[in-house]
């Protein structure tokens, strides 16, 4: 079955976010890492030109988040949260965003594009020259650099890419060297 199937399926053939039913495409939540029916949401055209144009964003549209942030879903409950914290000076949503339980992991992938959170809040990845990081960038290495737990060194030039971010902590990023997974400490890589 395909994704877009899937996701008919799942929804009963509506915007998982507003239930309109003409209009409905695939929106696969970013960071698309995780992609799949798991990272996805069958979403209308008006919900997606408000998630990608924040300077859109109606906010009484949103309403409709009374009631879709209850799905049980991940990919539904994560836009339900960023919508929620874009809106959150309005009042209502704050209301809301108060009662929605997110459980760690979702949390995190909720909070992996910043939206909505304060600067302080904000994890953001930096390159040793202060340049900000973002998943699916290529770096170079710019020292050598030991690899935790085996033998292997990950010499200084080798380019890395793809990346992808912690988002708990911005010192780190993951990418592959020699076709091995690795953790890359921020200062050590230039973009
Ligand atoms: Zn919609």
């Amino acid at each position: 079955m395909s994704l877009i199937q899937e996701l008919q399926d799942r929804s009963g053939n509506k915007c998982e976010l507003c239930s309109a039913t003409e209009n409905l495409k695939i929106y696969e939540v970013p960071p698309a890492t995780t992609g799949g029916v798991d990272g996805s949401v069958l979403a209308c055209a008006k919900c997606l030109q408000q998630i990608e144009n924040p300077d859109t964003t109606d906010a009484n549209h949103w309403r409709c988040l009374n009631d879709s942030m209850w799905s049980e879903h991940r990919a539904v409950q994560v836009v339900a949260w960023r919508m929620l914290s874009r809106l959150k000076s309005e009042g209502w949503p704050q209301d809301l965003l108060d009662m929605l339980y997110l459980d760690d992991e979702t949390l995190a992938f909720a909070k992996a594009t910043n939206e909505g959170l304060d600067d302080s809040e904000k994890v953001i990845h930096r390159d040793v020259n202060g340049v900000i990081l973002e998943s699916g960038d290529s770096v170079v290495l710019v020292k050598d650099l030991k690899v935790k737990g085996s033998s292997m060194v990950a010499k200084q030039g080798t380019a890395v890419r793809n990346i992808r971010l912690d988002h708990e902590n911005a010192d780190y990023i993951e990418g592959k060297v020699d076709g091995q997974q690795i953790v890359i400490i921020t200062k050590y890589v230039k973009k």
